[in-house]
This record gives C-alpha cells, structure tokens and sequence, in this order.
C-alpha cells in the first residue's frame, strides 16, 4: 500500500502541492492525470524522496517517512532499491551497453554476483521483448527499446513499486500501447504502479484508480471505472 497524508510542497513562496492525502493498494495502477504544472511529476518524485515537501507523511513498499525530520541518505537508499522509477527521457546510460545498464545496480549493491545478475538480466531482456539487444548501446536502440530497456532496469532489483513520469510522452500511439501492455502484466505479478501521464487514452488502458491534480490540488480521485473526466 502507498499512502500519503497532509503533503504540502512548494519552491520559496510558490507552492505547488496543497494537502495531499492519497491512498493506494498494493498491486494497483494508479494514474496522475491532469495539466501541465498540476504537481503530478512533484508527486510522483515525492514517492521515491527525489523531492522531499517539508510537511507531511509518506508511506510506501514498507517504509514510512515523516517529512517533519530529516530523513538519512541510507533510507533514501533503502526506500530506492524497494521503489523503482521510470522517466520520460529514459535516463539510461548511454556509455553502457544495455546489459551493463541492467546488472549496475544489482552487482553495485551487492545484491547479485556479476553471473546472477546476468542470468537475470538476460531473463528481463525476454520478458520485455529486447531479446539479443544487450550488447547494444541505449542511443543506437529506438524510444520504445529504450524506455523498455528503462523498465527492465528498474525491474532489476524487484521493486514493490515502480513509478513512471511521463513514460509515453516521447513515444508514438503503436509504441505507448506496447508499454500500456507492460504496465499491465507487470499488475498480475503484485507490483504497485503510479504513474504520471496527460494521456487520457493511455491512462484508460492502465488505470485501475485515478486522481486528477490542478493546481497542486486533487479535484478528482476514483476507480478508473467511475472517472469521466475529459
Ligand atoms: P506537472 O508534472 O503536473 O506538469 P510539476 O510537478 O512538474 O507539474 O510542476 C508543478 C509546479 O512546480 C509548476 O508550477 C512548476 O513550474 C513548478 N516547478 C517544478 N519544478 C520546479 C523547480 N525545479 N523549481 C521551481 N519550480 C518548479
């Protein structure tokens, strides 16, 4: 379960998140809707402590944070390894070959020998169809490869949550439906997803809860099922 209560965040005098109180159940797809300058992707960063508000409580994979007190380098560490995060421009690194992107942190943390790691990492590469692309380089593969890529590293380390910000928004309709699909089936297996989007037909493919942000603040939150927001 991912919850958040009474977050409030801003830069100097601009606030730019007013009292958020959200709760998501494990296993759910939960998507941020709403337009540019909402707070969606400050929400969403909030969720892996790549920005921290200065009140409130967050509780995620297992930990639970108060923005009250300082919050120690190890934890951000910790809560990293249990919450992955996908981003629009892919952030992979691109003098390293696709293999080398997806055994970095497991082998860095000590989480798997160098072997394992490749094992799995061959497995990941199958499961999101990037079979024979590891000894490729991220900028020689195209958008889709490379946010599938994204994916599969951050599946590296088995995260109980994964967050997307602004996963598609790079991508054309026929690629975004295959990571709508991969959001999907990565829903059968447990994981919890949030993620970020202003596509109203992307979010309708993934979402099984939806909050709509303006403003910094929630003026909507339901099962995809009772959303009608445009
Ligand atoms: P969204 O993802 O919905 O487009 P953001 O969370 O990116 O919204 O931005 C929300 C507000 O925070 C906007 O008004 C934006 O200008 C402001 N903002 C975002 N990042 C920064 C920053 N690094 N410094 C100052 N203001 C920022």
């Amino acid at each position: 379960m991912i919850e958040l209560q009474n977050i409030e965040y801003g830069y100097g005098d601009h606030i730019v998140l007013k009292n958020i109180n959200l709760v998501a159940n494990q296993g759910s797809v939960l998507v941020l809707l709403g337009p540019s300058g909402a707070g969606k992707s400050s929400l969403v960063r909030i969720m892996n402590l790549l920005e921290q508000p200065k009140v409130g409580k967050l509780s995620i994979a297992g930990f639970d944070f108060d923005f009250s007190t300082k919050i120690s380098t190890e934890d951000i560490r910790a809560l990293r390894q249990k919450v992955g995060m996908v981003f629009q421009q892919y952030h992979l690194w691109p003098h390293k070959s696709v293999m080398d992107n997806l055994i970095y942190a497991p082998t860095q943390l000590n989480k798997m020998s160098k072997p394992e790691a490749i094992v799995q990492a061959n497995k990941m590469l199958d499961r999101l169809k990037l079979s024979g692309l590891g000894d490729r380089y991220p900028l020689k593969l195209s958008g889709g490869q490379q946010q599938r890529v994204a994916i599969a590293r951050a599946l590296m380390m088995s995260p109980d949550v994964l967050l997307f910000d602004e996963p598609t928004a790079a991508l054309d309709p026929e690629i975004t439906s295959q990571v709508a699909e991969i959001i999907n089936e990565l829903s059968t297996t447990g994981i919890s997803q949030v993620v970020v989007t202003h596509d109203v037909e992307f979010a309708k493919k993934i979402a099984t809860d939806i909050v709509y942000l303006e403003n910094g603040n929630i003026v909507e939150m339901g099962s995809s099922d009772h959303f009608n927001h445009p």
